[in-house]
């Protein structure tokens, strides 16, 4: 069973973090918040401990989380979701991807994703036996060619596994794009996995969540997390809305994974999805002025950058500092100037490296004054 590089190896975010801790050096590797999100989240966990909601809460989620979460889809984009038979709890997003593909594939289906691929997706298309097919996202806009989708569909897609908005590309993809999609999975019978954990983080730039436009509620997975709208990444807490006898398929797989999880944890997060209007634009307007902040420093350091459109990554094109493999300039970098950042390969299968060598993720989902002192250090390093 090995990992989307092929080894059995940790993660690259594992590895980089502990590259961070052993050297000191800012953390702009993995993609977490330092600092807590709404104190109503918070304490609301903190009062179901207190209540006694401590042991095994139902298969499916809490009741008051699976409301919620069906709230929210009504009140965000119009779905209609029944909270008791089209929504699932799950152990965050990533048990979410792992029961849905190993539910939903066999071997040898094919499983398109898009290219930069968050790297859990490659591990799980290979546990579960299936070959992974890719559409590549290409600077400076990383948006997929709607040639390029097409020609990636074929008698054996299973799955389309999408990510929107997008890690680690921070791109949004369009209503036209969205409904190509929907098209191709009509006509080859296959199914559309789609990936919003970054739902609330999009600046100026509309998030359409596919399962929202006409003919694609019946074929669609949709899954998000409360990690990255509440800060709460430590916690685990996601969600699958999909059609009854597709999630009855995912539960099933579920159950022999985690069985259940977070109990006073979806407390939470059940209390942050009701939270009013301005919660979900101010984290945003927040995450906006932290993108263009580091993007300030590094464009100041010397790199090329992408304004992403969205989540909580920028990258940044390190050939014009004279590098050539941002992999291997990302094990120095902590020593050059005292931060760690992802190479993009690490999210692209080797053999197509090619387009993305030069390439790496910066995180800016981090304090201020974070922010600002990893520009200073990357100027300070020319
Ligand atoms: N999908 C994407 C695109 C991500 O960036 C992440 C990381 N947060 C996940 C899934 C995993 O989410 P969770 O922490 O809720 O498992
Ligand atoms: N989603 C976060 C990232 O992309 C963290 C991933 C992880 O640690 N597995 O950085």
């Amino acid at each position: 069973l090995l990992g989307a590089d092929g080894q059995l190896s940790q993660t690259i975010f594992a590895e980089m973090s502990a590259l961070a801790v052993s050297t000191g050096a800012i953390n702009l590797g993995q993609g977490f918040p330092d600092e807590d999100g709404p104190i109503e989240v918070l304490d609301a966990a903190r009062k179901a401990i207190s209540d006694g909601v401590n042991q095994y809460p139902p298969g499916n989620g809490l009741p008051v989380l699976r409301n919620a979460i069906s709230e929210h889809q009504e009140r965000f984009y119009g779905i209609e979701i029944d909270p008791d038979t089209e929504v699932l709890a799950t152990a965050g997003a990533t048990e979410a991807l792992a029961a849905t593909i190993l539910a939903l594939t066999n071997e040898g289906d094919e499983v398109i994703t898009l290219e930069p691929f968050y790297d859990a997706y490659g591990a799980m298309i290979n546990y579960a036996r299936a070959t992974h097919i890719t559409v590549p996202l290409r600077a400076p806009n990383f948006q997929p060619n709607h040639d390029d989708i097409r020609a990636a569909f074929s008698g054996r897609t299973r799955l389309i596994i999408l990510n929107s908005p997008h890690n680690p590309t921070g791109s949004v993809l369009d209503r036209e794009t969205l409904e190509l999609v929907v098209e191709l999975a009509h006509k080859y019978d296959a199914l559309i996995v789609t990936d919003e954990v970054y739902e609330h983080i999009t600046f100026g730039h509309e998030h359409i969540p596919i399962a929202s436009l006409p003919g694609a509620f019946d074929r669609t997975i949709s899954i998000s997390s409360g990690g990255k709208t509440f800060n709460t990444t430590g916690w685990k807490i996601g969600w699958i809305t999909a059609p009854q006898p597709i999630l009855q398929a995912i539960m099933a797989v579920k159950q022999y994974l985690t069985y259940v999880n977070g109990a006073p944890l979806q407390h939470g997060i059940a209390v942050g999805l009701g939270l009013p209007d301005d919660y979900f634009t101010g984290l945003a307007d927040g995450l906006a002025r932290k993108r263009d902040t580091l993007g300030a420093g590094l464009r100041n350091a010397g790199f090329d950058v992408t304004t992403p459109q969205a989540g909580y990554f920028i990258i940044a094109d390190a050939a014009p500092l004279g590098v050539t493999d941002a992999a291997e300039f990302c094990r120095t970098l902590p020593d050059l100037a005292g931060v760690v950042g992802i190479p993009v390969t690490a999210f692209v299968h080797p053999g197509n490296h090619g387009d993305y060598n030069t390439l790496i993720r910066f995180a800016f989902c981090k304090r201020t004054d974070v922010l600002d002192r990893a520009a200073a250090q990357l100027s300070g390093m020319k």
